[in-house]
């Protein structure tokens, strides 16, 4: 009998951070003065682009909000502000770690990370957070093609990890919980990281 735990990323494994700061840091990094305003444009541009699959679309949005605001920044420049406040921002909590260390040590089980977000960014914050030598495959949905609850996530991960019992763990009740029990598999709910040592007792 194996099983195949699958892990949600930002609010699951990672700490998601204030966002509202962040943009506030990134805009202060590159000489936004109305970062309240540019936030708003960025926001709304941001999940438009982020929904449709659009590619780009931190810099996409970037370009948009910029656009409203009186500043001479790049879109680029911006994007780098914002991705590096971002990951000084989140944070892997030792329990997290040690949980993942003992399950890839174990023979009947596979762990993975599913995750709503762009390929890049989410694969260099799950090296950077040290937890992806324990993680045996990850579906990042802009390349499954659509984001969680859609199936299409679910469906790659159950091409990639073969298994008996199939399981998420994850803080969304919609995109994480609801999504996998569509597809059959079971599901934990999370409200953050420090929830996950006992939401992986309790499914083993
Ligand atoms: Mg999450």
């Amino acid at each position: 009998m194996t099983i195949a735990i699958w892990f949600d990323l930002d609010g699951t494994l990672v700490s998601f951070p204030d966002y509202g700061r962040v943009l506030a840091t990134a805009c202060e990094a590159v000489g936004i003065g109305d970062a309240d305003a540019f936030a708003a444009a960025y926001n709304d541009a941001f999940f438009e682009y982020f929904g449709d699959l659009t590619p780009e679309p931190y810099r996409r949005a970037a370009a948009d909000a910029l656009a409203t605001v009186d500043a001479d920044a790049a879109p680029e420049s911006f994007v780098t502000a914002v991705r590096d406040a971002e990951y000084d921002a989140v944070e892997t909590p030792p329990a997290v770690r040690e949980t993942l260390s003992t399950l890839a040590a174990a023979d009947d089980v596979a762990v993975g990370v599913c995750t709503n977000g762009v390929p890049e960014w989410q694969r260099r914050k799950l090296r950077d957070s040290g937890l992806v030598t324990h993680v045996d495959a990850t579906v990042v949905s802009y390349e499954a093609g659509a984001h969680k609850p859609a199936p299409e996530p679910f469906e790659r991960a159950e091409a990639l990890i073969e298994a008996d019992r199939r399981v998420m763990i994850g803080d969304g009740e919609e995109s994480d919980v609801a999504g996998a029990r569509e597809r059959g598999w079971e599901a934990v709910h999370v409200d953050g990281p420090a929830d996950v040592p006992a939401a992986v007792d309790s499914v083993r």
